[in-house]
């Protein structure tokens, strides 16, 4: 193990990925912060990181084996894993607070709920939830036994997301309607023609599900579950890991995506970037 190469390695990587940010106004927040909270400034929106694992979390080098050829990753990743964590995302822009995604939920040992109490706030405090794709560790803290967590909150979700899994027949399926469904008439279904609150802009980015979506606002890119190690998958847009559930479609959304934030210069974050 050679700690100080992996951070080099990461560095690089996110470097390469968010190319460009280097005239970009954000600053990470001086002021003394909880742990596992991170706040940055991005235009003017305050943009507030959460880390709803615990400790460090790696991603093992088998993970993107897949059909590839397993020495590349190997040669890739000479660590033997890569960073990563679970990551969702608070926008506070005009006076309101719009969570992106909600980790694992308390049950499968998520810390969104405790580190938003420690950063003071209550989830009544979140006046949007917009969700990314319908895994576990994405809205399994929309609800807490079996309750929705954000009370105030109106949930928007991508229609063709909803639609697919409702179609599936899977256990896992069927519970992430049920999950979705506790917000009742506060679920909004949208399309990808639909205007969505401060005018956030949601791109289709099929392939890790039917229905990944990825999010801008103003300089911000919210990139979903594009990608799982990022100091891997930067130097090949090709690995992908087994969560991705069309390879095909993954790969090229992650390379449009990645031309896309070099383009137009925008700060990404990603809810599996190394926090
Ligand atoms: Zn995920």
């Amino acid at each position: 193990m050679k700690p100080t190469k992996i951070i080099a390695a990461t560095a690089a990587a996110l470097l390469t990925f968010s190319c460009g940010n280097a005239g970009r106004q954000t600053k990470v927040d001086a002021a003394a912060q909880p742990e596992g909270v991170k706040t940055e400034t991005v235009d003017n929106m305050k943009v507030i990181t959460i880390k709803d694992n615990d400790g460090d979390k790696r991603m093992p080098n088998k993970l993107f084996y897949g059909t590839e050829d397993s020495a590349k990753v190997e040669r890739l990743s000479p660590e033997g894993s890569v960073p990563s964590s679970v990551c969702c995302f608070i926008v506070e822009a005009e006076g309101k607070r719009i969570m992106f995604d909600t980790g694992n939920g308390e049950a499968r040992g998520g810390m969104m709920l405790k580190r938003l109490e420690e950063l003071g706030l209550t989830p009544g405090d979140i006046d949007y939830v917009v969700i990314t794709h319908f895994h576990g560790d994405h809205i399994g803290g929309l609800t807490r036994a079996g309750k929705p967590v954000f009370t105030r909150a109106e949930l928007y979700v991508p229609k063709q997301e909803y639609d697919s899994w409702l179609a599936m027949s899977s256990q896992n399926a069927r519970d992430a309607i049920v999950t979705i469904g506790k917000y009742g008439d506060k679920v909004h279904r949208f399309a990808y023609t639909d205007s969505l609150p401060f005018g956030i802009k949601a791109m289709p980015a099929p392939g890790h599900t039917p229905g990944h979506t990825v999010y801008r606002m103003g300089s911000l890119f919210i990139a979903g579950d594009l990608m799982h190690g990022v100091a891997l998958q930067t130097q090949d847009p090709t690995i992908c890991p087994d969560y991705d559930m069309d390879r095909r479609r993954a790969v090229e959304m992650r390379k449009k995506y990645m031309e896309y934030v070099k383009e137009n210069n925008l700060k990404v974050v990603g809810m599996h970037f190394p926090f």
